[in-house]
């Protein structure tokens, strides 16, 4: 019995198909590779490429394996493009997670987990994040996926499709072997932009906004290692398979910095002065996301590997220095 790993050749998905690869299960790959890179999905990983919404593909993917449990990544993720083009959100985020659970439906496979975020919050009314506060995305990355974790809780009721939604926080770091990391084309993410301005590759970091309602007037984030992540989808599915009731949980590190935080620990880290701007605030930003993951600390037993910010920067650091170019030669 396989597990299908949707979009496990992206940053996320990469990292968690290496981590059930090495815990010994049988893994599929089904991407499209628009952003995902064929040199991060692991040699002993099946992978089919194609897309969620293609129903010739994934008839032939699922006839061809038994599958037991789904994870899937496969969406696009960057906020201020959502903004300025929703439909292309929706029509990925969305409309390819439908076209999956339809197939899941069909080949009786019960079991998944949903990469999903903390922008499903928006403008959060309680710090830290508790998962049941209230949904009101500012931006339609968030409303896509929120409209999936809809759509999941009607599909348990009628086909019986047992779900876990995990909320990321913002993700940062690599794998400790330093063979896969975070490589996105255009990067738009603040860690690997201030480690590239480090390179060299940039001259600056623009800053967006210094007026938000904050200490320093810069944006609030909580920041988790990819592996602890990884840990968490591990764990997710095992209690899916398990038998036990899947549910809804944050994944963060409980701790709040700011954009100029970051920096400085970059620059700790580095050695590098990482110059600065100021700019104006991104479309679809909120001032602060800070969680609560004690639900899955309680409920799925995670217990993060990596939590300080300092030993995320240095991860990412060692990827972003051994491969400037990411996985281009
Ligand atoms: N950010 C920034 N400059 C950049 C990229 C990001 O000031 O070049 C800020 C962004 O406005 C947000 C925070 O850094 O407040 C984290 O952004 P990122 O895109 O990494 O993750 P997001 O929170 O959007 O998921």
């Amino acid at each position: 019995m396989a597990v299908l790993v949707c979009g496990g050749a992206g940053y996320i998905g990469s990292h968690v198909v290496r981590t059930l690869v090495e815990a010994g299960e049988e893994v599929l790959v089904a991407d499209n590779l628009v952003t995902g890179h064929i040199e991060a999905v692991h040699p002993r990983a099946k992978l089919y490429r194609g897309d969620l919404r293609d129903a010739g593909f994934m008839e032939t993917l699922f006839s061809e394996n038994k599958i037991d449990g789904v994870i899937d990544f496969a969406a696009f993720s960057l906020v201020g493009e959502s903004v300025l083009d929703p439909l292309k959100y929706f029509e990925n985020n969305f409309y390819g997670t439908l076209c999956l659970l339809k197939h899941m439906r069909d080949h009786k496979v019960h079991k998944i987990v949903f990469s999903s975020t903390a922008a499903t919050y928006g403008e959060p009314e309680n710090i830290p994040i508790l998962e049941n506060d209230r949904t009101l995305p500012t931006n339609p990355y968030g409303e896509s996926k929120l409209s999936v974790e809809k759509m999941l809780k009607w599909c348990e009721i009628a086909h019986g499709i047992k779900y876990t939604v995990l909320r990321y926080f913002n993700v940062a770091g690599a794998h400790p072997s330093g063979e896969i990391g975070e490589d996105h084309n255009p990067e738009t993410h603040l860690i690997p932009i201030i480690l590239q301005t480090a390179l060299g590759k940039r001259s600056k970091i623009s800053i967006y906004g210094n007026d938000y309602s904050t200490p320093d007037g810069t944006c609030i984030r909580d920041y988790i290692h990819v592996m602890d992540l990884a840990d968490a989808h591990i764990l997710a599915l095992r209690q899916l398979y398990a038998g036990q009731a899947g549910g809804i949980f944050n994944l963060g590190n409980g701790e709040g910095f700011s954009v100029k935080d970051v920096i400085q620990v970059a620059r700790d880290v580095t050695g590098h002065p990482i110059p600065t701007e100021i700019c104006p605030r991104r479309a679809g930003d909120p001032a602060k996301l800070v969680s609560s993951a004690e639900k899955a600390i309680r409920t799925l037993h995670w217990s993060p590997r990596f939590p300080q910010l300092e030993k995320i920067i240095v991860s990412a650091w060692n990827w972003h220095r051994n491969h400037p170019f990411g996985y281009e030669k």
